[in-house]
């Protein structure tokens, strides 16, 4: 599914090297944490997986079934089945959230070659999706993300994953402020859209996320490369001693 192999990426600005050779492969169907303490460059791989500007690719390749993402544009990249949980976070005042799902909806449909849907066929779409997570359809009315509560703020992004139906999904829920109760929202959605087709990219500071998703593989970053990958029983020794016996076995 996804395949990162030796990404070295700098700043575009400075002459700063973030990720120092990464290398990950998420297998279809499988859910992979990556955990690491602040300023590791977790949150950097998800933007240069997401196309975002100011970095800049010195080597290695990332490729998502075998297509390389990185000559794609971040439009592209949704289409081929690649979707960023905070890409989406942002209000946006006057535009109503169904408005809104639908542009992104028709957006990767159009990209894919695939026509579009009706507003009548979207609407129905949609409705049996938020019926299946349990979310409010009254959420779809309002415009995107405004006033919406944290917890409202990430019901709305597991409904636009389900809606979009991608391969590979990256959630970087790291500065997020999650509480528990936001955090079990997530963990709910991924579980419920957890698929054989559909893998999950987790970056999380925290340990606690994932007492409620069981991940396959655990991968702890630390200065722009992976040092450590296990079980789930690695985020439980995160979570009990913190970083600092794996980042010294490994120094
Ligand atoms: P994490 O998500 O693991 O906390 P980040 O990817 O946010 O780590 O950051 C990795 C490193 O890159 C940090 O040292 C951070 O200060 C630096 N960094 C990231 N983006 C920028 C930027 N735009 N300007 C300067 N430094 C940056
Ligand atoms: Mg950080
Ligand atoms: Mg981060």
């Amino acid at each position: 599914m996804l395949n990162i192999k030796g990404l070295k990426v700098d700043l575009e600005e400075e002459d700063k090297q973030i990720l120092k050779g990464v290398d990950l492969e998420v297998g279809a169907g499988q859910v992979h944490a990556i955990m690491g303490p602040n300023g590791s460059g977790k949150s950097t791989l998800s933007y240069v997986l997401s196309g975002r500007d100011g970095y800049e690719v010195k080597e290695g390749s990332a490729t998502l079934d075998g297509e390389d993402l990185l000559d794609m544009d971040p439009e592209e990249r949704a289409a081929a089945g690649l979707f960023l949980a905070f890409q989406y976070p942002v209000e946006i005042p006057g535009v109503g959230n169904m408005t809104f799902l639908r542009t992104a909806y028709n957006a990767q449909r159009k990209a894919r070659g695939e026509p579009e849907a009706s507003a009548a066929e979207f609407l129905k779409l949609v409705r049996e999706k938020a019926k299946d997570l349990k979310i409010d359809a009254d959420m779809l009315k309002r415009p995107v993300n405004v006033g919406f509560s944290g917890g409202e703020k990430k019901r709305n992004e597991i409904l636009q994953m389900a809606v979009l139906e991608p391969k590979m999904c990256i959630l970087d829920e790291t500065d997020s402020g999650l509480d528990v109760d936001a955090m079990k929202l997530v963990a709910e959605g991924v579980n419920a859209l957890r698929s054989e087709g559909r893998s999950f990219l987790v970056i999380t500071h925290y340990q606690r996320l994932l007492n409620h998703i069981t991940p396959d593989v655990v991968h702890i970053m630390s200065e722009g490369r992976i040092i450590k990958t296990g079980g789930p029983e690695l985020a439980l020794e995160v979570e009990e001693n913190g970083y600092g016996n794996i980042l010294g076995e490994t120094a």
